[in-house]
């Protein structure tokens, strides 16, 4: 099932990568292991699929030593800075920094490990009070803030939308992130990068490539249904 389902996001990414005039390749897949035994992990892994997306750290500790050295993961849960040192030692990226205090929890547990750690900037652009992320107009300032620390790389931008019941519904949202994106770009920050959008889960990923995605998180689509917690 797994392979199956691999195979027809694949496609779908390319259709819709040729769609936008875009590279598929430009676009890279995270596949939302969240509550999914490490077993369909390694299955995906045997398809080359090897970057993952874990909401909870409690999981990505009791996963990771089962995992193979190229499996990659990134925290893209809610995260509380009392944990940051656990998601600095066990994740490749954190796609949810929001505020300086996690921030600075982060870079100094990295300076202890001399590490350094990929991390995105989560930004509520809808302002949806249930959703965690800094402001959009608050997003400056963040990121002037923690460049200054050493052993944070920031590589970009990532938002959950609010809920909505078409994937067209999502695009605002969608294009909303790319264009402050743009706005941060044009005023100096994310020098010599182009900068990282997450944007784009299972219902929604082929508008997001449309809008500019860079990294999609796609759980249901690959792995099935989640139980809920
Ligand atoms: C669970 C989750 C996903 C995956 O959602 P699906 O609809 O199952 O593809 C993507 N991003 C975040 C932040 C998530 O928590």
């Amino acid at each position: 099932m797994i392979a199956k389902n691999i195979s027809r996001i694949t496609d779908k990414i390319e259709e819709s990568a040729r769609k936008a005039g875009r590279d598929a390749k430009t676009i890279q897949l995270v596949a939302v292991s969240k509550t999914k035994p490490v077993a369909a992990m390694l299955a995906a892994i045997g398809c080359g699929q090897n970057v993952f997306g874990e909401n909870y750290i409690q999981e990505v500790l009791e996963k990771r030593p089962q995992l193979p050295a190229e499996a990659k993961i990134h925290f893209i849960g809610h995260l509380q800075s009392n944990k940051a040192r656990f998601a600095a030692d066990c994740c490749d990226m954190v796609e949810t920094v929001d505020n300086l205090k996690l921030a600075r929890k982060l870079n100094n547990h990295l300076i202890k490990a001399e590490k350094y750690l990929d991390i995105l900037l989560q930004v509520n652009i809808g302002n949806d009070p249930n959703k965690s992320g800094v402001p959009a107009e608050e997003t400056e300032r963040l990121y002037q803030q923690i460049v200054e620390f050493s052993q944070l790389r920031i590589r970009g931008l990532m938002t959950i939308p609010p809920f909505e019941n078409s994937p067209e519904q999502s695009r605002k949202y969608f294009a909303g992130l790319r264009k402050l994106s743009e706005q941060l770009t044009s005023k100096g920050l994310f020098p010599g990068i182009r900068p990282e959008l997450s944007i784009g889960m299972s219902e929604d990923f082929a508008v997001a490539i449309e809008e500019g995605a860079t990294i999609i998180r796609v759980g249901t689509a690959l792995f099935g249904a989640r139980q809920k917690r």
